[in-house]
């Protein structure tokens, strides 16, 4: 760790954020946070115990009214200070996000700005919550519509994007007048710390954000999804905990908003543009070492073009560079963990016993740290694993189609949908696909489509509601519906 780390771990505060104050977790006990590029600890952050979250939801549900009673432009001013404090602090938030998840720095610089887009997109937003006035068919009674704040919120987020996935929940939470506990991931709570202290500094009353880092998810979130008082989950990670935690929002009907697992899609037609396809391929795979939900998971590939495109996918994957994120030049960082680097090998030696061609890559680096080779596989049979799971590494398996009608009906073949790619310079089979695909996002001609004025999200087991654009506010807003008879 050289002196700029140090200084920047030293100068964190690293505990619980309960109703506007700093404290150690009621147990006292604290956890590790590592570097995934040496295997070292970097720092200590307070484990909360359940009594702190539950201090934390005592904090955001005394917080509510008031915060509700704000007037939006207030909100919105609060949001906008601290889009500009996170933008001036491009370079901490970047190397913090760097040292705790592994991403190369260019890319952590990248996720600056997204992230903190998505606060200057809510600042916005903040002031046009609209309702509104109307008269019945029948012209006897009037409607009024009210859009209100669903009350106290838990947001819970993932490690593999530690700024973007908690500012594009506290953004649309902070806007729409809720007030929140933050549940950060275990292995990259510090971005979400560091995020905290932003908003306290850009003027955010105490009690409307709480965080919780803990070792205990389960046991620590679980009493909070139990208490009335809580009225919103918004969840970001794998298909799998989602599941469980809507059985766990059902006794209390809570609005929920889930992100959830991927298995995207890359298709590639003869007629593509094969050098946008190519570069789009690179953006959508090796983007955060393939630890995206939005990464390319499967790439079909039409049999006209699929040698040239696995030939040159590979000499491009060959060519980058494995390493820590904070070294000059370095384009793949570290997987977050050894259980992870461990599962994307066993997906591709599985592929390669079940008859794919390493292209390129097909190993682990040695360490310390986790690292993953850029690997191209090619003649993948469509059945097999790498291309039915989530990899989440910087693996791509290419399977070949012959037809649209096959093409769309492996795209179709998973019980996931939240993203997908096509590369074609057909305008038909263009305006056709969004209509055939069944996802809730789609990049065409486009390897990265996130945008925080967009709506994130997906559908089938990918997920339910919408981050970012108009939807990300709605996802925080109720709908109340005033009867007025009429004459008055
Ligand atoms: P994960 O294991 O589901 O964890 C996500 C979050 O849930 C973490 O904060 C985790 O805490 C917490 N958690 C785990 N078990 C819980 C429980 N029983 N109760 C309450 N919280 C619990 O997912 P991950 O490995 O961090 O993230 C990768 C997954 O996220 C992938 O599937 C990816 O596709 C998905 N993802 C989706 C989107 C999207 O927008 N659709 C975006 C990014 C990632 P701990 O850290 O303590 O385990």
């Amino acid at each position: 760790m050289d002196a700029r780390e140090s200084a920047l771990l030293e100068s964190l505060h690293t505990g619980v954020f309960v109703n506007g104050e700093w404290r150690e977790s009621s147990t006292g006990a604290r956890f590790g946070v590592d570097d995934p590029a040496t295997g070292q600890q970097l720092t200590t952050v307070a484990d909360a115990s359940p009594e702190d979250a539950m201090a934390a939801l005592d904090a955001a549900a005394a917080a509510q009214d008031a915060w509700a009673a704000t007037a939006p432009r207030v909100r919105g001013e609060i949001l906008r200070t601290a889009f500009e404090a996170i933008t001036a602090r491009t370079e901490d938030f970047a190397l913090l996000m760097t040292i705790e998840m592994g991403k190369a720095l260019p890319e952590a610089r990248g996720e600056v700005a997204y992230g903190a887009e998505f606060l200057r997109w809510f600042s916005e937003e903040a002031v046009r919550i609209a309702g509104r006035y109307q008269t019945a068919p029948d012209g006897k009674t009037r409607f009024m519509v009210l859009r209100k704040p669903v009350g106290p919120s838990l947001l819970i987020t993932p490690w593999n994007f530690p700024l973007a996935m908690a500012t594009r929940k506290a953004g649309a939470a902070i806007a729409a007048g809720c007030t929140m506990v933050i549940k950060p991931a275990q292995l990259t709570p510090l971005t979400t710390l560091l995020f905290t202290q932003v908003m306290v500094d850009a003027g955010l009353p105490a009690g409307v954000l709480n965080v919780i880092p803990t070792t205990r998810a389960g046991a620590t979130t679980g009493p909070l999804l139990a208490d009335p008082r809580l009225r919103k989950l918004s969840f970001t990670g794998s298909t799998e905990v989602g599941v469980r935690l809507l059985q766990q929002a059902a006794p209390n009907v809570l609005r929920t908003s889930m992100e959830l697992g991927g298995n995207a899609p890359f298709l590639v037609f003869a007629d593509a543009d094969l050098d946008a396809a190519i570069e789009g391929a690179l953006a959508a795979k090796l983007r955060n070492i393939g630890e995206a939900c939005t990464a390319a998971n499967r790439f079909y590939v039409q049999r006209e073009v699929a040698g040239e495109f696995s030939r040159r996918l590979a000499e491009r994957f060959a060519a980058k560079v494995v390493g820590r994120g904070t070294e000059d030049g370095v384009d793949v960082g570290p997987l977050i963990d050894e259980r992870s680097r461990d599962k994307v090998h066993g997906l591709v030696t599985d592929a390669v016993a079940r008859g794919a061609k390493v292209v390129t890559g097909g190993c682990a680096v040695d360490g310390p740290g986790w690292f993953y080779c850029p690997t191209v596989l090619a003649d993948v049979p469509a059945d097999a694993t790498v291309a039915t799971e989530e990899i989440f590494g910087p693996v791509a398996p290419i399977v070949v189609f012959d037809t649209e009608d096959e093409a769309v009906a492996l795209a179709n073949s998973t019980p996931f949908g939240l993203i997908a790619y096509a590369y074609t310079t057909d305008l038909n089979r263009a305006l056709r696909l969004p209509e055939r695909i069944e996802s809730g996002m789609l990049g065409l001609n486009a390897g990265v489509i996130s945008n925080p004025a967009a709506p994130f999200g997906g559908v089938k087991q990918s997920g339910l509601g919408r981050e970012g654009g108009f939807e990300g506010l709605d996802e925080y807003l109720s709908t109340m519906y005033v009867g007025i008879p009429s004459p008055f």
